[in-house]
C-alpha cells in the first residue's frame, strides 16, 4: 500500500511526547514490511537542521491558498530508509521557531495560520506530487483539517487524491479550537461552518473536522475509545465521537525496540537483559550519581519522566511530598512544562537533595536512564490515552505505578489484585490512592522473590511495534 501519514510531530525530528514517538516508529514498523511510506511533517527548525535533512533531494515549491492571501512554501524530502520519504513543509514565517507550539507560557498566536496553512500545503502536495496515495493518515489536530480539506479540494477538481482517510486521537484533551474568523483561513465553503462540521459553540474545532469527515477514526487505546465517548473523558466533543462510534476503533501504540529496548540501548552506561539484570544495576548507580545521591543507597527508586501538566497527575505526587520526604528511598523527575508545578517540584527537591532530584529539561539520555535506573515508574495521569512510559518501564524491568484510566489499564496488571499476572501497581487517579500505590510499591521491594517475578513478567511482554502496526495494516485493508 501507499501510506501517507501527516502529523505535527515525528521522532527523532520533533518530538513534546508520544505522539512523536508513536508516528515515528509506526511509520517505520510500515516501512519495513515493505510499504511505501510517505510521513509529512512541519518544517520545524529542528526538522530541517537535522543531519537526516541535510540532504534533502528536491525542493518543491507550492502556494496555497489562506482566506484572501496566497502563501507559498517549499517541501524537502528525504528519505531516512527503505519505502519510506519524510516531506518537510517549509516556510519559515511559520515553522522556522525552536518550539512547535508556543514559547512556554502561551500557545503562539498564529497556530490557526500555521497548521491550516500545514494541512494545505500537504493537500496540495498529494494534488501537483501525484503521490497517488491508497491511505492518508492524520494524527491529532494539527493534521486534522486534511480529510476535510482533501475531500475538497476532490471535488473542486474532480480528481482522486486519497482512497481513504484515517485520524488518531493520540489526546482528544487538544482539539485546536480557534476563533471563528479563522474558518476564512481555510476557504471552505460556508455550509461547513455548521454544527454538523468545524464550527463549535461559535469557535471552530479542527479535531471535529478530522473525527467527522475521515472514513475511519482511531484513538490509540480500546479503553480511551470508551472513555472519549463519555462528558467525563470526552473533552466536550463525546458526542461528536459518538457519532462515528461504527467507524471507531482503539489500536495501541507500541514500544520501537531498536530505540527503547535495554538490550541494545545506547544512551544507558550498561545494557542487560531479563536474564542478566548487572547492566541495571549499573544503570541504578549511575541514575544514583546523576541524582547526587548517595551511591550506597539500597532502598527503591522511584522515577517519573513527563510533561508537567494536570493530565500526568503531578499534584499527586506533590500532594504525596510527606511520603517521599518521610521514606526511606528516593525520587528522581524529569519533566517540564507547566511554571507552577516546575516550581513546586524545585521546592520539593531543595527541601531534601539527598533524597530528590528534578531536572526540567528535555533530555532523550536522562529519560532513558532513569526508565533504566530505577525501581519503579510512577504515572499516576488523570486521563491517559495510550502512555507510553508505562510501557518502556516494562521492558526495561522497572515497575510501574499507573492509575486506572486508559491505555495505562490495558497495558498494566496489579500484582496485589491478581498475583499470578500482575507487572505493576494501579491506583485511582488520586493522592490518597496513590499513597497507597506507593505504599504497596514500598512492601513489593522488600519481598525480593515477589519483586523479581512481576518484574520478570514485565519484561516479557511483547509490545513490539510489529504487533501494533499489524493492527493498522487490517484496519487500512478493510477500509480499502
Ligand atoms: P504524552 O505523549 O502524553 O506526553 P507518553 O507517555 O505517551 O505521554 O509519551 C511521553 C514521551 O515523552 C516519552 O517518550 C517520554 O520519555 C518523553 N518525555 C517526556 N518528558 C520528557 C523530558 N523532559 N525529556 C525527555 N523525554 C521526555
Amino acid at each position: 500500500m501507499k501510506i501517507v501519514h501527516v502529523a505535527s510531530e515525528l521522532f527523532p525530528y520533533m518530538k513534546t511526547g508520544g505522539l512523536a514517538d508513536a508516528v515515528g516508529a509506526l511509520a517505520s514498523a510500515l516501512a519495513d514490511k515493505g510499504h511505501e511510506v510517505a510521513v509529512f511533517l512541519p518544517g520545524y527548525r529542528a526538522a530541517v537542521d537535522h543531519r537526516d535533512a541535510a540532504g534533502a533531494q528536491r525542493k518543491l515549491r507550492f502556494k496555497v491558498e489562506l482566506g484572501n492571501d496566497f502563501l507559498a512554501g517549499d517541501v524537502r524530502v528525504f528519505s531516512p530508509k527503505k519505502n519510506l520519504s519524510i516531506y518537510l513543509i517549509c516556510r519559515e514565517e511559520f515553522f522556522d521557531r525552536r518550539a512547535p507550539y508556543g514559547n512556554g507560557e502561551r500557545d503562539y498566536e498564529d497556530n490557526a495560520d500555521r497548521f491550516i496553512f500545514f494541512c494545505k500545503a500537504v493537500v496540495e502536495m498529494l494534488r501537483i506530487g501525484d503521490l497517488g496515495a491508497d491511505v492518508v493518515h492524520c494524527h491529532d489536530w494539527q493534521a486534522a483539517l486534511v480529510p476535510v480539506l482533501l475531500r475538497d479540494a476532490e471535488r473542486r477538481h474532480g480528481v482522486t487524491l486519497a482512497l481513504k482517510t484515517v485520524f488518531t486521537i493520540h489526546n482528544i484533551a487538544y482539539q485546536g479550537v480557534f476563533p471563528a474568523q479563522a474558518f476564512a483561513r481555510t476557504n471552505l465553503p460556508e455550509e461547513l461552518n455548521q454544527m454538523d462540521g468545524l464550527e463549535y459553540y461559535s469557535q471552530i474545532n479542527l479535531m471535529k473536522g478530522g473525527i467527522l469527515f475521515a472514513d475511519r477514526v482511531t484513538t490509540v487505546s480500546p479503553r480511551y475509545t470508551k472513555e472519549i465517548q463519555t462528558a467525563e473523558f470526552g473533552c466536550g466533543l463525546d458526542g461528536v465521537v459518538q457519532t462515528r462510534a461504527d467507524d471507531l476503533v482503539g489500536l495501541l501504540n507500541g514500544v520501537d525496540n531498536e530505540i527503547w529496548n535495554p538490550a541494545v540501548d545506547a544512551l544507558l552506561p550498561a545494557r542487560y537483559s531479563a536474564a542478566d539484570l548487572a547492566g541495571k544495576r549499573v544503570c541504578r548507580a549511575e541514575l544514583l550519581k546523576r541524582g547526587g545521591f548517595a551511591p550506597e543507597f539500597k532502598g527503591p527508586i522511584f522515577g517519573m519522566v513527563t510533561r508537567l501538566t494536570e493530565q500526568k497527575g503531578v499534584d499527586f505526587v506533590l500532594a504525596n511530598r510527606e511520603f517521599f520526604l518521610g521514606q526511606d528511598c528516593r525520587l528522581v523527575v524529569l519533566g517540564s512544562g507547566d511554571k507552577r508545578m516546575e516550581e513546586e517540584l524545585r521546592e520539593l527537591a531543595a527541601a531534601a537533595p539527598q533524597k530528590v532530584f528534578l531536572s526540567t529539561k528535555l533530555d532523550e539520555a536522562m529519560s532513558h536512564l532513569i526508565e533504566a535506573g530505577s525501581d519503579f515508574f510512577v504515572m499516576p495521569s488523570v486521563f491517559e490515552p495510550c502512555g507510553l512510559n508505562q510501557m518502556y518501564s516494562q521492558v526495561y524491568g522497572t515497575i510501574p505505578v499507573v492509575s486506572r484510566v486508559g491505555g495505562l489499564v490495558d497495558t498494566v496488571i496489579d500484582a496485589d489484585e491478581n498475583p499470578s499476572a500482575g507487572t505493576g501497581l494501579i491506583c485511582e487517579p488520586n493522592a490518597t490512592s496513590l499513597r497507597d500505590a506507593l505504599q504497596r510499591a514500598l512492601i513489593l521491594f522488600t519481598d525480593a522473590p515477589r519483586h523479581a517475578a512481576v518484574q520478570q513478567r514485565a519484561m516479557a511482554k511483547d509490545y513490539s511495534w510489529k504487533v501494533a502496526a499489524g493492527g493498522y495494516e487490517r484496519l487500512y485493508q478493510d477500509s480499502l
